[in-house]
């Protein structure tokens, strides 16, 4: 069916392969599988709702590129637009049309009115974080426990002991002052942001939070607590950064702003995105209204540049994508992923294994043992039962479901998610639960 571009045969070998061309034989450390102890599959081509391995393996692909396939692998509108782009050059280094269109278009889905392109999301948090410091000429920044942002300096700080206290590099490598600079404090928590306010006054330059928690699972705000985010940081002359890289035009066709912000008539000040904005390619951004962009280089004093930003093949695939996205590529991810999350629930349900669905818009993730409370911050989503997910993990690896390698991901459903990819799920999660259900600390 494929052909195979590649001399390895097994898994196995092509892993150990890896490891002695690349650290942990990744480009990216959570694809080495580390916190389910299993070999990665080596992943050689992709359809609709089906990856397969050297091997030969066929898998159901519920990660999607952690995100970015909304319409399934391969989907024909993109594969044509980017062979396309790809006949006409792979990069100019030069203003193009298609970087207006791709503008355009997420101009006519969101309330912004300029967009810089960059090529991840890290690079997307980080401009962010640069403007949000320029138009305020304020140092610190307050993120939330858990929150990811992407792996620059100061978004990888976590929280020290106790409330609004400096924080702690969160990696080897970061300086201490750099992570002092970034103050983290418990999600759904309005008191911790009070005092961090009173505790910094006009020494704040934004609060960044995720559109919707969803990098240690997902974890839904409280009723009006991004409200609140808005409410505070405006009262206290601070930028709002709203980091929609992994839920934008996915979580719902306006993301995770279309739960909170959109219906309840507020907009951030400046806004991420990543994954599905590339359909696959290596494609960001950071956007805002006309007045706080206008602060980026060449028309302001805040630089950012990038050699490839706005590459034409990858704003191809972003065009074909996003206009591809239609009410009903919506209605169909919604349809098929609350048909998983209840197949899910059953399967554990029948088993007795304690768990909670955590739910943004199409996107969700499985907590277990957290049924009383649910996941409300970082702290809940370390203490549930971690235990349970890898027996788990490896049983619907086994049978040919591949879900995220860690409990703290979400499941990405696609449009090509159709009933046939839905049943072979469906045969999958009882052994899945039973496996889960037989754990032990
Ligand atoms: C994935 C992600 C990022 C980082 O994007 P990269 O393209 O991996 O650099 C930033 N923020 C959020 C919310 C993400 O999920």
């Amino acid at each position: 069916m494929t052909d195979q571009p590649t001399s390895f045969t097994s898994n196995q070998q092509a892993f150990r392969a890896a490891e002695a061309a690349m650290p942990g034989g990744v480009n990216s450390p959570v694809r080495a599988f580390g916190s389910v102890g299993l070999t990665p599959p080596s992943i050689v081509s992709a359809r609709g709702a089906y990856l397969t391995d050297v091997e030969g393996n066929e898998y159901v692909d519920l990660v999607g590129s952690w995100g970015p396939m909304l319409l399934g692998h391969q989907h024909p509108a993109v594969v044509e637009a980017v062979h396309a782009a790809v006949d006409r050059g792979l990069s100019f280094g030069a203003s193009t049309p298609d970087e207006t269109h791709l503008a355009e278009l997420v101009k006519s889905i969101l309330p912004i009115d300029r967009i810089r392109f960059v090529s991840t999301g890290t690079e997307a948090t980080m401009t962010a974080l640069r403007i949000a410091r320029g138009a305020t000429g304020r140092d610190l920044i307050v993120k939330f426990a858990g929150g990811y942002h992407g792996h620059s300096d100061g978004l990888l700080a976590s929280a020290g002991s106790g409330v609004a206290t400096q924080s702690l590099p969160g990696s080897a490598g970061v300086t201490a002052a750099v992570a002092a600079q970034t103050l983290v404090v418990p999600f759904n928590d309005r008191q911790a942001l009070e005092e961090v306010f009173a505790d910094y006054p006009e020494q704040i330059a934004a609060v960044i939070t995720e559109a919707v928690p969803a990098n240690m699972g997902i974890v839904a705000p409280e009723p009006g607590f991004m409200g609140f985010l808005r409410e505070i940081t405006q009262r206290h002359g601070a930028k709002l950064i709203w980091d929609e890289v992994l839920t934008g035009f996915r979580a719902t066709p306006t993301g995770g702003w279309g739960l909170t912000g959109q219906p309840e008539g507020w907009t951030p000040d400046l806004w991420t995105f990543g994954k599905v904005i590339g359909g696959g390619m290596p494609v960001a951004a950071v956007a805002g209204n006309a007045e706080i962009m206008s602060l980026l280089s060449p028309l302001g004093p805040v630089y950012q540049a990038g050699t490839l930003s706005g590459n034409p093949v990858a704003m191809a695939a972003g065009i074909a994508t996003l206009s591809n996205a239609d009410e009903q590529v919506y209605q169909q991810v919604a349809h098929a992923s609350r048909q998983i999350q209840q197949l899910v629930s059953e399967a554990l349900d029948a088993e007795g294994v304690d768990h909670s669905l955590q739910v943004a818009g199409t996107i969700f993730s499985v907590a277990f043992g957290t049924s009383d409370h649910g996941v409300r911050n970082y702290h809940d989503a370390q203490n549930q039962e971690v235990f349970r997910f890898a027996p788990f993990f490896r049983s619907l690896l086994e049978q040919g479901i591949y879900i995220a390698p860690s409990v703290f991901e979400d499941w990405f459903v696609s449009a090509a998610h159709d009933q046939q990819a839905i049943d072979r799920i469906a045969e999958a999660l009882p052994a899945a639960a039973k496996a889960a259900a037989a754990a032990t600390e």
